[in-house]
């Protein structure tokens, strides 16, 4: 009977540099992942105070509309009462040329009235659109804020899933570390910091590394098939087996 050769074949040292790297690369990935957190939620409330102040352009304009009516308003009830005085005076007045330019007075105050008139109601249709636009503008903004806070609960449940997860992965990779010996556990750690991406132990197929697909030197296929020993690919410097 055949035992299947993979099963058969693979080194105990191998095996637990394997299982060590698969913890250890669950346990780096979580960390990455935490440490992307928190510039992507300052993005989002970035985005969040863009849209507001967007707004906010958008109502100071309503707002100096709204003043720009008040002042209107307030000019034309100046020039009424300053018409209803030049009416009082003209009552008490006695010679003709002065009731005439009284009158002139008071002509001239109506037709500053009405034009303040005419101000007003363009002011006040402009307001109406204004308003209108106004509402669909914080409508807009409404939703494209509820956007940004679903993402940002989003990753605050991830981070909070991630930060439970990191214990356990933490106490799995470190007994896994436990089961290496000092030699490949060294050699492993000096991989780590060299190649800096996993996988750092890697298998040899058809005399190519599995890590950078470059073809190893008979040497390293030689050395690979000796169990207990850590072999290096020559191109990537990555922990290699067959
Ligand atoms: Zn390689």
């Amino acid at each position: 009977m055949r035992e299947n050769p993979s099963l058969m074949a693979l080194d105990p040292m191998i095996e637990n540099l394997l299982v060590l790297q698969d913890r250890d690369v669950r346990h780096d990935e979580i960390v990455r992942h935490l440490e992307d957190i928190p510039p992507r939620l300052a993005a989002e409330e970035k985005h969040i105070a863009a849209i507001e102040a967007r707004f906010n352009v958008a109502r100071e304009a309503h707002k100096a509309l709204e003043l720009k009516r008040r002042e209107l308003e307030k000019q034309a009830s100046q020039s009424e009462e300053q018409r209803n005085r030049f009416r009082t005076q003209q009552l008490a007045v006695k010679k003709n040329d002065e009731y005439a330019a009284l009158e002139k007075q008071i002509e001239a105050a109506g037709v500053h009235i009405d034009e303040l008139e005419t101000q007003t109601i363009e002011v006040m249709l402009e307001l109406d659109q204004s308003e209108i636009s106004l509402k669909g503008k914080r409508a807009e903004c409404d939703a494209e804020i509820a956007r940004h806070r679903d993402a940002i609960s989003a990753m605050q449940r991830q981070s909070a899933a991630l930060k439970a997860e990191l214990d356990g992965a933490k106490t799995a990779a470190e007994a896994a570390r436990k089961k290496v010996s000092e030699d490949a556990l060294a050699s492993y750690i000096y991989v780590k910091s060299r190649v800096r991406r996993p996988p750092y132990v890697v298998p040899i197929e058809d005399q190519h590394c599995c890590g950078c697909h470059l073809k190893v030197s008979n040497d390293v296929i030689q050395q690979a098939r000796v169990k207990g020993t850590i072999t290096r690919c020559d191109s990537c410097g990555r922990i290699v087996y067959i």
